[in-house]
């Protein structure tokens, strides 16, 4: 009956089905075991009706015009005119983040910020990013005065309440994705498109999956309708040689037979309060002190000015051990679970008509705009473009 079978309406599976679809599959099964849409990036409007992200804050941000232009066709955007930005709570003072020459001004006097920035801008030049863990390699002193304060203020404690780990112990690409910035930039991404889904990512996923030939069927985990045996996929009990999009854990589809893949995963606190204003920003990251790493207001975000009160999220990240109820959000990325991973993998590739797409199945730490261009490039190789 199905010519395309995707598991997971997250923003993997979504966009390869809507593709699949328009583009020649008729009949585009999805299956999602959660019972919403939209995976991890699902939001919804809470008791007090502030829309919330139900799995931790998600803004959109992009470089890539083609991403752009193809989630525009399913919704309109609240853009940020100054990007999205970010503080760090240091000791009470607020600073933004990532690190840049304001926060340098900030951090040290005005004379020794003066002559700092100058050893920047002659070591790196203006504009250039720097990880952290390539700014402490720097031998001068004075630049290793500001590595060692970033380091100790902004990375230390936030990257072992988020893993668990020192950044030294964890991929140098985790860290990366925040670099010390030689500019006045306090946007947290350099993107060209930053923002949110006008009316909610929810919105944009029902109106993505909305096409005919697709049928989405939540609260159905794919593991009671498929098998993964060695010679076939079998559906609902039959041979099906159609193409089979897998997004979720790998290990979990093959009942975790060679052990567990490392994730980290989070608990969200959510909390309400009847006043305008909670902190005056969208995020504020607690990089010295907390059990949680950041606080999110969501008005903030979404600009939203339809309901009264406020609506906060607190995230505090543990090791996922696969209990029920509990989510695996971040792959933890090392030479060791990588090897794991290739061995699933190669299960996988047994079936010529598998393929693994998204966060889980391909054990990676992807943005959505990434993701886009991935389920997009994937549907034009399963069509055959
Ligand atoms: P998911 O969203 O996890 O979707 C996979 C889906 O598959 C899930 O809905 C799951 O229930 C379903 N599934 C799994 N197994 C089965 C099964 N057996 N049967 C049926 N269904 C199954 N990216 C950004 O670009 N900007 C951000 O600001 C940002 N913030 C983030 C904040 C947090 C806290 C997290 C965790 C991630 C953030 N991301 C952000 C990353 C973004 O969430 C991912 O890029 C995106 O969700 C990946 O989509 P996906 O479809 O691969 O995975
Ligand atoms: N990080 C940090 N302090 C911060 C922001 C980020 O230590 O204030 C580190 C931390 O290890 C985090 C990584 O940089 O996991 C990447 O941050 P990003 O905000 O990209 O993480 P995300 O929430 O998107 O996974």
């Amino acid at each position: 009956m199905y010519d395309s079978i995707v598991i997971g309406a997250g923003i993997a599976g979504s966009v390869v089905a809507r593709q699949l679809a328009e583009k020649g599959r008729r009949r585009v099964l999805v299956l999602e075991k959660r019972e919403h849409i939209g995976g991890n990036c699902y939001d919804r409007r809470d008791e007090y009706g502030i829309l919330v992200h139900e799995y931790g804050p998600h803004i959109f941000h992009t470089n890539m015009e083609e991403v752009f232009d193809w989630l525009s066709r399913f919704t309109q955007w609240t853009l940020y005119e100054n990007g999205h930005q970010v503080v760090a709570n240091i000791n009470g003072r607020l600073m933004p983040v990532p690190f840049n020459l304001n926060t340098l001004h900030m951090a040290f006097e005005k004379e020794q910020a003066d002559a700092l920035e100058q050893k920047l801008v002659d070591a790196y030049g203006y504009g250039s990013r720097v990880p952290i863990m390539k700014l402490r390699e720097n031998p001068d002193a004075q630049v290793q005065a500001i590595a060692q304060y970033v380091y100790e203020n902004i990375f230390l404690k936030y990257t072992m309440k988020q893993w668990g780990q020192t950044p030294e112990e964890i991929s140098p690409q985790v860290t990366g994705r925040v670099p010390v910035l030689i500019s006045y930039d306090n946007r947290y991404f350099q993107d060209k498109y930053q923002g949110v889904p006008s009316d909610g990512f929810t919105g944009m996923f029902a109106r993505m999956l909305d096409c005919e030939g697709i049928t989405v069927e939540i609260g159905t985990d794919a593991k009671t309708r498929l098998e993964f045996g060695e010679e076939e996929i079998r559906f609902d009990g039959k041979r099906f040689d159609g193409s089979v999009v897998y997004t979720g854990a790998l290990d979990e589809l093959y009942g975790c037979k060679y052990g567990r893949l490392p994730y980290r995963s989070l608990r969200f606190a959510f909390e309400h309060f009847a006043k305008d204003d909670f902190q005056g920003h969208s995020v504020v990251n607690y990089t010295v002190s907390e059990e949680f790493t950041r606080i999110t207001e969501f008005k903030h975000l979404t600009r939203q000015k339809d309901a009264d009160g406020t609506t906060i999220i607190r995230e505090y990240p543990f090791a996922y051990t696969g209990l029920e109820g509990e989510i695996p959000y971040y792959a933890i990325m090392n030479p060791q679970n990588q090897a794991l991973y290739e061995k699933y993998k190669q299960l996988a590739q047994q079936h010529k008509n598998m393929y693994l797409l998204g966060r889980l199945a391909e054990y990676q730490y992807y943005n959505m705009d990434a993701m886009v261009k991935k389920a997009l490039d994937l549907a034009d190789v399963l069509l055959g473009c």
